[in-house]
């Protein structure tokens, strides 16, 4: 029998926000620490404005905090970015890189994902890789040989299973209400696990893969429950404790 990794359910808020969130983000801390995740880790990465004030909150309790980007440069002449070491001068354990949103609206190519991967593991941060096909390329048939080719071109040198996450997030799923069926999730998620193998040996066989795209309390068993899915990273459902305290269900017991 393979032994899992442990789970990981993590929460992107993407530009949402405000200080007035934050008795929100103590909800899940609270629920955190309750044992409302069961076996599986939780995380949140709020706005780079919150960051500060979310590492003070989730002090002494197990959730973790994460970054949704960062720069591939330490330092320097990059007005608006933030580096992976500012993040993790702030107590910070995640940085999201490469999510569809950003290389929508910044154009990040895999290259670039691949430079800030390995800027976040370099700084001692867990980097959340994003891969994901959009609608036209899943109706051509073409999701595996994008997901591929994003694998392999954003794969950080020197990954290990302690310092890497792949999340597959297929675009078209975002925000939509839509999922792919259990029965494709697998079959891309057995794909990316054959991929990790290949690119990173036994560490590739140990790094977390998880689904993103539309997770909900009500569809969050079936997901998770999908072999070689090991976590989720949820947008809108992470907003609120109680959708976020939902899906972790998936995971109690
Ligand atoms: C995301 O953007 O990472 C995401 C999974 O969003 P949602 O859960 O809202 O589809």
């Amino acid at each position: 029998m393979t032994i899992r990794p442990r789970p990981l359910v993590a929460g992107n808020w993407k530009m949402n926000g405000l200080k007035a969130s934050l008795p929100e983000l103590a909800a899940i801390r609270d629920g955190v620490m309750a044992g409302a995740f069961g076996r599986a880790e939780a995380a949140i990465c709020p706005p780079a404005t919150l960051v500060s004030l979310a590492v003070e909150l989730a002090q002494g309790s197990e959730l973790a905090i994460g970054g949704q980007d960062c720069h591939a440069k330490v330092s320097g002449a990059h007005t608006g970015d933030v580096s992976a070491q500012m993040l993790k001068d702030l107590g910070v354990t995640y940085v999201i890189v490469g999510h569809s949103e950003r290389r929508t609206d910044h154009s990040e190519s895999s290259a670039q994902v691949r430079a800030k991967a390995e800027a976040a593991i370099t700084a001692g941060l867990i980097a959340i890789v994003c891969v994901g096909e959009s609608e036209a390329q899943r109706r051509a048939g073409e999701t595996l040989s994008v997901v591929g080719q994003q694998m392999d071109e954003s794969w950080p040198a020197g990954a290990t299973a302690a310092t890497l996450v792949i999340a597959y997030e297929p675009i078209w799923a975002i925000g939509t209400g839509l999922t792919p069926t259990a029965q494709d999730v697998a079959e891309v998620h057995a794909f990316l696990r054959a991929r990790a193998v290949k690119l990173g040996a036994v560490e590739g066989a140990g790094v977390r893969l998880l689904y993103g795209g539309s997770v909900k309390p009500s569809n969050a068993a079936e997901l998770m429950g999908v072999p070689d899915v090991d976590g989720a990273l949820v947008g809108g459902a992470s907003l609120t404790a109680k959708d976020f305290l939902g899906i972790a269900a998936a995971y109690k017991g």
